[in-house]
């Protein structure tokens, strides 16, 4: 070795030169490994927030207005999947090297995993400062970089906290911040920062924490599915049932799909989640028909797990694992499945329908419902949004709901009304010769107990699927 180092006792034993530069580097080697990220060596987070503390503490004393900055990349998934891990890798790489290369000398970047980066800026003078950074790291993004054999550009969600004068927060409530802006800025269109307000924590933390217990939660076996009959319009009997997700949240109680289905779309999430579902959906689905009955289960599914998994595998695997017949599983999607890219849309569900199972519109009337699209897609099955029942009282929902059930018979479709609460609507949806009908009114998502039971209480009869064009 060519580093002259001296003879050290460690531990009472002589070590020579050469054993002690290795042993140092070996320890460099390790420390680094611990505070950096593997993939783009930036600061890792723990790093970051080290640096973060040391920075403040040194703000304190001087005065000076350090800022964080949160960046979580748009879509990056998106190229991960298209493209595979080594393209998003390469890309990952590339935008650090920028990254690195813009900052000065005492600021720090900093990558906390998947595509979430942070920056920290020493001292802002003014708020401004902080923005015209932000904005140069969404100009980095959308310069184009190589990722595998295509060109990329990408954009970025980025939040801003800056620690002002007096500011009480430590390093890790300053990132938090930072990173509530962020969540604002995604949601309010993407490509663009927001700086941390005060006001925007209630919401944007109740969702921040959501979306941490989320990723547990499949593993904690938080969720449940319960169960919505679907009922036959004309002679009250159940014609199947709707899977319908809960989550029995530790603190929270029962979490509504409202509420965090879109968590788990935004996080992708939703894959291993929507997957559980389907298991889940078919396994019952055997035990609601353990009497010889056909009824059939409806699962809903989420554009993502069109779009971005292999749905048609998991579809075939959980008919499998369960030993369902595929024509008793009814898939629902709404029409922004159809409308995001309707190509894939288009083979994705012809491959589903191939497997033999349902496929039904759901919402429908609520998009952009267009005929020509309903002609292209395989669909056996339109589920009426709740809004065309209207309060009864309003004649022109009659009138849509008669479209809609016209349409119906026209396609040689099925209809199934959704979200009755009343008699009236009931006897008016019959009348007009709409063959489904589930809402409050016949029962409310039940346990899978309770659906159980309620299967054999009730007449049951399921109908094939509508013929297809
Ligand atoms: P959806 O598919 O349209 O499900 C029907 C929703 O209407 C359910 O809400 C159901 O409880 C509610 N509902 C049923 N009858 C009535 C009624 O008479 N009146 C009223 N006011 N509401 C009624 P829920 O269970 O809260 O689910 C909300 C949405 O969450 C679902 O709407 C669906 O889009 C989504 N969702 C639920 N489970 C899953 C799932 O496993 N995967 C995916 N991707 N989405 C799911
Ligand atoms: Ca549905
Ligand atoms: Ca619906």
């Amino acid at each position: 070795s060519t580093n002259l180092v001296e003879d050290e006792h460690v531990g009472g034993i002589l070590l020579n030169a050469r054993d002690v530069s290795e042993r140092k580097a070996f320890e460099a080697e390790l420390a680094h490994q611990a505070f950096h990220d593997p993939v783009t060596g930036l600061a890792n987070r723990s790093m970051f927030a080290e640096q973060v503390r040391q920075t403040i503490a040194r703000a304190r004393r001087d005065g000076r207005s350090p800022a964080v900055i949160f960046l979580d990349l748009d879509d990056f998934k998106t190229i991960n999947d298209s493209l595979g891990h080594a393209a998003g890798d390469e890309v990952l790489i590339e935008f650090a090297r920028r990254l690195d290369e813009s900052i000065r000398g005492a600021d720090v970047a900093a990558r906390f995993g998947g595509d979430e980066f942070a920056v920290l800026l020493e001292h802002v003078a003014e708020m401004q400062d902080a923005a015209d950074a932000a904005q140069r790291i969404l100009e980095l993004l959308a310069r184009p970089m190589r990722a595998g054999h295509r060109q990329v550009t990408l954009s970025g969600s980025i939040g801003i906290s800056v620690f002002g004068a007096e500011d009480a927060r430590d390093a890790d409530e300053l990132i938090r911040d930072a990173d509530a802006a962020m969540y604002i800025a995604k949601r309010d269109g993407k490509n663009g920062y927001r700086v941390f307000e005060p006001a925007m924590h209630a919401g944007v933390l109740a969702r921040l924490e959501l979306r941490n217990d989320l990723q547990r939660a499949l593993v904690s076996d938080e969720f449940e599915l319960y169960y919505q009959p679907v009922v036959r319009l004309s002679d009250g009997s159940v014609s199947g049932v709707e899977a319908l997700l809960r989550w029995r949240h530790p603190e929270r109680g029962l979490v509504s799909p409202v509420e965090f289905i879109p968590i788990a779309e935004e996080t992708g999430l939703i894959i291993p989640i929507g997957r559980w579902v389907l298991r889940e959906g078919c396994r019952h689905a055997r035990r609601l028909g353990a009497d010889g009955t056909t009824l059939r289960m409806s699962v809903n599914l989420s554009l993502k797990q069109i779009q971005y998994s292999d749905i048609v595998a998991d579809v075939r695997d959980a008919l499998e694992d369960s030993g369902l017949a595929p024509d008793r599983l009814v898939l629902e999607i709404t029409e922004s499945v159809l409308m995001d890219d309707t190509e894939l849309a288009v083979e994705r569900l012809s491959e589903l329908k191939a497997l033999g199972v349902g496929l039904a519109l759901d919402d429908f009337g609520t998009g952009y419902s267009s005929l020509s699209y309903l002609s292209r897609f395989p669909v056996d099955i339109l589920k009426m949004d709740r809004s065309f029942l209207g309060d009864g009282a309003k004649p022109g929902s009659r009138s849509l709901a008669t479209a809609v059930v016209g349409l119906g018979a026209t396609l040689a479709l099925e209809v199934v009304a959704e979200g009755i609460e009343e008699p009236e609507q009931a006897e008016t949806l019959r009348a007009l010769g709409c063959d489904l009908g589930q809402g409050f009114l016949f029962a409310r998502p039940m346990t899978a107990e309770d659906s159980l039971a309620y299967v054999a209480e009730h007449p049951h009869r399921s109908a094939a699927h509508a013929a297809q064009s």
